[in-house]
């Protein structure tokens, strides 16, 4: 959440900060600013709305300028508005700050600074920061930088500017991501590897409490103490076609069409000769006896079918949301594991989940599809999924990539405690072919749907058993970039209560892969149908069409991985709705990627 950019160099910092903003625009919309050294002072520019708003604003304006900072933001604190947009000016402007977290003390922190006489322009927690650089009485700028971490209590990631060190900025971070990056036309800062794409050969990932210091051409890391560090500098490997649309007019719908890659290149993966499950212990393994999955959003979901399908292996598995898991009470179980699940690996209520298991003791096992993140690097074992660099808002194809992933650790350690061969090729061939029938699937039937389900005011989707884990996905997408109110229930509990709420304007989508619990879906269809609501089927099995108002057929592959296909007409479903309704499915109201907020 949040978008920071940094830029010192010989480029035009206005061109490089706005190119960055506008890569950074996934992770927040609310409102975006840039400010620059121009001759000595600060040139502030910040605007309400979209990353396109401010590069209006910005149009000649901030003509020679090479260094400055900007922000593109998902407010947590102040409503989205010009005066809470980023960048901060101190109150005698000599502090600029971009800040991406929440400072969790910033109340008492506030009222200290104005019981001094200091003015605040902004409802933001953010503000805070700059104030408080501008009031220290540190001799050297590091050590003011140095010294909010002695005071900031939260999550932050900043860009600092201070008047009269043209050319430098200094940064820090704990609990939030930044990335240096590093060219022969000067150095970058951003929250992800994706804005530096096409700018930089080399990125840096900040570590937790590192302190930098670019200044006009060399930059220096420090740690929490002002020690001089050395700066690790990884190969950036990713293309601008990697990151771009391309061809389709949105990320979401790039990102559909990736999906049977995704599973595909996962499955790869984890077939390789020294695949990542065969760097968990064998003991460890052998002497599980539960597994706690952790995650927010889709990732919980992708976990929930997963454990589904770790139960058909007598694997005993538990989900929690992180932001559950975090606060409730911990109670000891012998011999579990936990495993937790991010695209981004930057979820900060699941980071913050990790460090309590890992608090107790618990191996610590990450599903994540960026290598470099967070999640990766306080992990005991990694399973990469690789689904690629993931745009929009709405996760679609690291949702089919996490399953995949999860479905060969459970393989595997079936296998194990079995004493069985693994042969993840079994699983290949089945993963194989579900890919080959996503790669032909039509969605005309989905587009038809769309049209109808673009009116509803209320979608219900139902089912049993993994199908209720697929049904939450799909109900998840729809309400994310449709705007469209939507539940998904377990098809046996509505007569426990929502079914009140079914009438003639209703549509429910029941989802139904399983063979066992056919039937007793279609009993709740009967029920659904005899209060007048429309019911679209969502099946690989023969029906009689009388029974439903449409029927959305899948291919069938293997009944235990149907997940990753009836999940693939419902992400459609979402995407196509949010389109014909008028809405930018890549970025839904109030939401924005890589949550790193609490
Ligand atoms: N707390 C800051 C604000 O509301 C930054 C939010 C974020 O990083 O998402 O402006």
């Amino acid at each position: 959440m949040c978008g920071i950019i940094g830029y010192v160099g010989s480029k035009s910092a206005k061109e490089e900060i706005l190119d960055g903003l506008k890569m950074l625009e996934y992770r927040g919309y609310d409102s975006a600013g840039i400010c620059c050294f121009e001759k000595g002072k600060f040139s502030l520019i910040k605007k309400k709305g979209k990353v396109a708003t401010l590069v209006e604003a910005c149009q000649g304006q901030l003509k020679d300028v090479h260094c400055g900072i900007g922000h593109t933001r998902w407010a947590t604190h102040g409503d989205p508005s010009d005066k809470n947009a980023h960048p901060f000016l101190s109150e005698n402007n000599s502090v600029a700050i971009v800040h991406n977290g929440i400072i969790e003390n910033f109340e008492v922190l506030k009222g200290s600074l104005q019981k001094q006489g200091v003015r605040f322009r902004s409802d933001t927690d953010s503000e805070v920061i700059a104030q408080l650089l501008q009031k220290s009485k540190c001799e050297s700028e590091l050590k003011k930088v140095q010294e909010l971490s002695t005071l900031l209590k939260g999550s932050y990631a900043i860009a600092i500017l201070f008047k009269g060190l043209e050319n430098q900025i200094f940064a820090i971070r704990k609990n939030s991501p930044l990335i240096v990056g590093k060219s022969k036309d000067g150095f970058y800062l951003s929250s992800d590897v994706n804005a530096l794409v096409d700018k930089t050969d080399e990125y840096h990932i900040m570590e937790e409490n590192e302190i930098i210091w670019i200044d006009n051409n060399d930059c220096y890391a420090f740690d929490e103490h002002l020690q001089a560090k050395e700066i690790v500098y990884n190969k950036m490997n990713l293309t601008k076609q990697d990151i771009s649309r391309g061809a389709f007019e949105h990320y979401m719908l790039k990102e559909i069409m990736q999906v049977p890659n995704a599973i595909k290149n996962t499955i790869q993966e984890c077939d390789a000769v020294i695949n990542p499950y065969m760097k968990l212990p064998r003991e460890m393994i052998k002497e599980l006896r539960h597994i706690t999955i952790i995650g927010c959003g889709t990732a919980y979901n992708a976990g929930l079918t997963a454990s589904h399908y770790a139960r058909e292996r007598e694997i005993l598995v538990d989900c929690v949301y992180a932001s559950e898991y975090r606060y409730r009470k911990f109670l000891p179980i012998e011999n579990e594991i936990c495993i937790f699940i991010s695209q981004s690996g930057e979820t900060a209520d699941t980071i913050e989940a990790l460090k309590i298991a890992k608090e107790h003791s618990i191996p610590t096992i990450v599903v994540t599809n960026v290598a470099s993140s967070t999640l990766n690097k306080l992990a005991d074992f990694i399973i990469p999924t690789k689904a690629g660099p993931e745009i929009a808002v709405a996760s679609t194809k690291a949702y089919n990539a996490q399953i995949t992933a999860l479905y060969g650790l459970m393989d595997y350690i079936y296998c194990i405690k079995h004493k069985l061969n693994c042969r993840s090729c079994i699983l290949k061939d089945k993963l194989d072919d579900v890919v080959k029938k996503l790669e032909h699937y039509s969605f005309k039937k989905v587009n038809e749907l769309a049209d109808i389900i673009k009116e509803s005011e209320r979608v219900f989707y139902i089912g049993r058993g993994v199908d209720y884990a697929t049904s939450q996905e799909a109900s998840l997408k729809l309400k994310e970039i449709s705007n469209i109110h939507s539940e998904s229930l377990y098809a046996g509990e509505l007569k426990h209560g929502t079914l009140a709420l079914i009438d003639e304007h209703t549509t429910v989508i029941a989802i139904a892969t399983q063979k066992s619990l056919f039937d007793k879906t279609l009993n709740s269809i009967y029920e659904i149908k005899a209060r007048g609501a429309r019911v679209i089927l969502v099946t690989q099995f023969e029906v009689d069409i009388e029974a439903v108002d449409m029927l959305i057929d899948l291919p069938c592959t293997d009944q235990a991985i149907m997940a990753e296909i009836a999940i693939y007409p419902m992400q459609m479903l979402a995407y196509k709705t949010a389109v014909l309704k008028g809405l930018d499915p890549d970025k839904p109201r109030n939401l924005a990627k890589s949550v790193t907020v609490e």
